[in-house]
């Protein structure tokens, strides 16, 4: 959501005879759009903080802006801990960014605007893409969930979605500048309503459009999978066979104090049903350790979930307390840091050991796979994606981002498969194994190849 309101926020500045420099040498503002949802977040905004106040001190003048879901939530705080800091900006406020800079700027007062909006959604503003593999499409703001745990309605505000027609148009337009695939999102995108249409009536208009070959969407809620969903989902191969369906966690007394509506039970018999609609579908999730009040017993039955499910993979953090929500104003954080630490590395392992069994079972098979970018290990290959969201690496001479290439795949890991192009395997041999010499590495390459079929 963040690159998404980026974007926005790129197009909005343009449109005001803004422009934008390579780097920080040039640059007369920085505005960082930030994330409120872990204290990592948090934390590593006052690290970057931290260099532009070198910076400014080094003589350098430049207005530094924080933007996004941290300055919504910590406000006048954030300016007062932070003197750094120039002009703070909450996500309903980014029209304003024009007039605040203007401000700053003639006057050397500070800017602020967090004020939050019933009806903002952006859905008059163009955002200045950045092409490549996938364009993301917010088709909803804010969030009416309340979890305990989360700072989002405080920060995005309440729920309000774009209308579907619009939606559309945008989905058109993106179609025409080239992409092929986009990914719906929302805060909570499956409970997208507006006027009589809802999530499955938008998935299925936007799946009509010329051009675009993949659909995907996030971040559902679980309460929120109605049956005719699921068969859209199933019945067109443009729905990417991939759910990201937060699990958060597993015992029953945690899923009540966390108020995310759903049992242990009826998230079981949710992926039943989703896997009876869609059988190949992949699942992927997050899950929050050490929430307040979590027994050892509690825990034990997030174990239970992940080891029956069996996700793809898993997003897996400890809790840390969010200012403004209502977990801080009810329950004391009272899980010790180190206990929260032992349940993160346990479910962690579980999970490997999980991803790597079903990454294992994908090893043969061949999958239509988009380009995404070099890889960041041997940048003469290609990371990719599958429609099952599994992240590919492979070599392909003529490929770029955006592309849809059929790879084979001949080596699965953790998180990542490698596979095989069909028409290239022998250079891709070949610069895998210069790769490996210039590692230290051992790799051993299944070339599946119709002719030799051997292990090199
Ligand atoms: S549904 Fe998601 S965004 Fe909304 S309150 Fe719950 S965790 Fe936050």
């Amino acid at each position: 959501m963040n690159e998404y309101d980026s974007e926005l926020i790129r197009s909005i500045l343009r449109s005001h005879q803004h422009e934008f420099t390579d780097g920080l040498a040039n640059a007369e503002a920085v505005l960082l759009n930030t994330c409120a949802i872990r204290e990592n977040a948090h934390q590593r905004i006052y690290h970057r903080l931290d260099d532009l106040r070198g910076l400014k001190n080094r003589g350098h003048k430049i207005i530094v802006g924080v933007l996004g879901c941290m300055a919504q939530n910590l406000r006048e705080e954030l300016a007062d801990r932070e003197p750094v800091v120039d002009l703070v900006a909450g996500p309903d406020s980014y029209k304003r960014l024009p007039q605040l800079l203007a401000s700053v700027r003639e006057t050397g007062d500070r800017g602020f605007d967090f004020s939050l909006s019933e009806f903002e959604t952006y859905s008059d503003i163009a955002p200045q893409r950045v092409p490549g593999s996938n364009a993301w499409v917010a088709i909803m703001r804010g969030c009416d969930n309340f979890c305990t745990f989360c700072v989002v309605p405080y920060t995005r505000g309440r729920e309000r979605s774009r209308s579907l027609e619009n939606i559309v148009n945008e989905v058109h337009r993106i179609a025409a500048e080239g992409f092929k695939q986009v990914t719906l999102l929302g805060q909570n995108v499956n409970s997208y309503c507006h006027e009589q249409n809802d999530f499955a009536d938008l998935m299925q208009r936007v799946a009509e459009v010329p051009g675009i070959r993949r659909v995907r969407f996030t971040s559902p809620h679980p309460k929120d999978f109605p049956r005719k969903l699921l068969r859209v989902m199933a019945e067109n191969e443009k729905f990417c066979k991939h759910i990201h369906l937060p699990l958060q966690a597993g015992s029953n007394s945690v899923l009540e104090r966390m108020n995310r509506t759903y049992t242990k039970q009826e998230f079981f018999d949710l992926v039943d049903e989703i896997r009876a609609v869609i059988p190949e579908i992949s699942l992927t999730t997050d899950v929050i350790a050490g929430f307040c009040g979590e027994t050892d017993e509690d825990f034990a039955h997030t174990v239970d979930v992940m080891q029956k499910v069996e996700f793809d993979s898993a997003f897996i953090f400890k809790y840390s307390e969010r200012k403004n929500t209502i977990a801080v104003r009810k329950f004391p954080d009272d899980v010790p840091d180190e206990v929260k630490t032992q349940r993160v590395m346990y479910l962690n392992e579980i999970q490997r050991e999980i991803s790597l069994r079903r990454n294992r079972l994908e090893i043969g098979k061949m999958f239509e796979v988009v380009v995404e970018e070099p890889s960041k290990k041997n940048p003469q290959e290609w990371l990719g994606r599958t429609d099952h969201s599994k992240r590919v690496v492979f070599f392909d001479e003529s490929a770029k981002p955006g592309d849809f290439v059929k790879v084979r795949i001949n080596e699965a890991g953790t998180n990542t498969l490698r596979g095989i192009v069909e028409d290239q395997p022998l250079r891709a041999l070949r610069v895998l194994a210069n790769f490996t010499e210039n590692n230290s590495a051992c790799s051993t390459l299944y070339c599946t190849t119709q002719t030799c079929n051997t292990i090199s």
